[in-house]
């Protein structure tokens, strides 16, 4: 399962697994029982580190920062090779559509635009994603995940 609905107080984790390209919802305006509904009718894991919640039907996450938490979510789910940057936007969860350099330049930052080499928009909340630094950040947390050079 590779889809996910993840608690309020992982904010930063669901935000990455959208990074890497994973359906995750997340809105703290949802009650626990809201978050167990949509797991349930959504095919999703829900993702919580409350010990009550995970126990009526979710993943409890052992990591206490985001970063071992997305390190343990990956292990966990077997993600590794669905892993999937720059296709799905981190705000608000839409996958993005690839745009053209020409179509981008108006909506980049000359500087950015003149280092980025790939463009993406999101339909959903009309944002506009290049790889800049975000996807640097992006490559070396994917590095430390140390997938790699397990056998
Ligand atoms: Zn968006």
């Amino acid at each position: 399962m590779s889809r996910f609905v993840v608690d309020c107080m992982l904010g930063r984790l669901a935000r990455w697994l959208r990074i890497l390209g994973f359906d995750t919802l997340f809105d703290c305006k949802l009650s626990d029982q809201e978050l167990l509904n949509l797991a349930r009718s959504q095919n999703r894991v829900l993702i919580t580190r409350d010990r009550e919640l995970a126990a009526r039907g979710g993943y409890l996450l052992g990591a206490k920062n985001w970063e071992d938490g997305l390190r343990e979510v990956i292990k966990a789910f077997h993600l590794e090779d669905r892993i999937n940057p720059f296709s799905r936007c981190p705000v608000c969860n839409s996958p993005l559509k690839k745009m053209e350099r020409e179509e981008a330049r108006v909506l980049v930052p000359p500087l950015a635009f003149a280092r980025a080499s790939r463009f993406a928009l999101c339909p959903g909340c009309g944002r506009v994603y290049w790889d800049g630094t975000h996807l640097l950040r992006m490559k070396n947390i994917l590095n430390k995940l140390g997938g790699g050079d397990e056998k």
